[in-house]
């Protein structure tokens, strides 16, 4: 096998191929569910890669294990949710994952990371670098807690369970997830998209005091010490981007930071639409947009 162009698919929400690949592609089917120790805490839960991610959480909380329910509704499959550390609502994977089993194909092993070795940052890993790319995971181990105890700390959140007299319960953030996502996020399987296009741009305090200044509404959260989080759609929206199409893509009316096919997209129209709104958010703002999606 030629391992310089093996592609492994999980169900391809996060990808962005060219129009030909010329690969061998392997699509893990690992399914299984398995408790492999628990106590009044905590259960440590192996799941296969090939595990739809949205399944699991549905099954996690049916089965009274909790700390997943933010991210219900993120599409793509178990074996994904390390490789960019997925994210929403204030809940990132790498708090719950504490090992991942995978074959490397240039060592011809199987290999366990360590929650540590992953190197998990926002929407991050080391399996996102291009030397993990003959690296196939195969199971993800989880540990899920036995309480009930969800972030609310996003307004939406909190706001759709006021509005709808909902108590703060794993089972009705979950609820809440679904229908604010269902509302706001183009369905992939109905229009083609890979989730939020650009990441969240990280700026120090400094940087994000001189943004405030010139742009007083500028949407900004803290992040971590001295460092802020500014949100990339609000950035991209200044510009008039929402609902703009170059080619067959077009960034999404009710999102601007989802960039979706209306249709016939290739390669080029995404690289061509992504480097414009790179090019302008940097000339109007000084900051540089990094995309989220794996451009394979
Ligand atoms: P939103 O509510 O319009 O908020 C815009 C951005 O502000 C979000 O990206 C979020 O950052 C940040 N934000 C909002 N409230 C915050 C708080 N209390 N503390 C810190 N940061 C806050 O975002 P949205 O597009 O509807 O998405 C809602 C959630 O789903 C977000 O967490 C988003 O990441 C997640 N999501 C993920 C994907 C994906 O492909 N990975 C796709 C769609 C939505 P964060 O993104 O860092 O949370």
């Amino acid at each position: 096998m030629d391992l310089t162009s093996i592609l492994f698919l999980g169900s391809g929400s996060n990808l962005v191929l060219p129009n030909l690949v010329e690969a061998t592609v392997i699509r893990p089917r690992f399914s299984q569910i398995e408790i492999t120790s628990e106590d009044d805490k905590f259960a440590t839960i192996e799941v296969g890669s090939g595990v739809e991610w949205n399944e699991f959480v549905q099954w996690s909380l049916k089965n009274h294990f909790y700390g997943l329910e933010n991210l219900s509704l993120i599409p793509g499959t178990v074996g994904a949710s390390p490789i960019q550390n997925i994210g929403a609502y204030g809940v990132e994977v790498k708090d719950f994952i504490i090992q991942v089993n995978a074959y490397d194909f240039t060592e011809r092993k199987f290999v366990t990371y360590s929650n540590s070795d992953c190197a998990f940052d926002y929407r991050h890993s080391k399996f996102k670098e291009s030397d993990r790319r003959n690296t196939m995971i195969c199971s993800v181990v989880f540990k899920l807690k036995k309480t009930d105890c969800s972030d609310v700390s996003y307004v939406e959140l909190k706001n759709y369970l006021t509005e709808n007299n909902l108590p703060i319960r794993a089972e009705y953030v979950r609820d809440a997830v679904v229908a604010i996502r269902s509302k706001k996020l183009p369905d992939p399987k109905v229009i083609g998209n890979v989730g939020s296009f650009f990441k969240n741009p990280i700026v120090s305090k400094s940087k994000l005091l001189k943004l405030q200044s010139e742009f007083p509404n500028i949407v900004s959260y803290p992040y971590s010490d001295d460092r802020f989080k500014l949100a990339a759609g609000w950035l991209i929206d200044q510009l008039g981007f929402k609902g703009h199409q170059l080619g067959e893509v077009k960034m999404f009316e009710t999102q601007a930071l989802v960039m979706v096919n209306c249709g016939r997209a290739t390669r080029l129209d995404v690289e061509n639409l992504r480097d414009k709104i790179r090019t302008e958010v940097h000339k109007k703002f000084d900051v540089d947009l990094e995309t989220e999606p794996i451009f394979w």
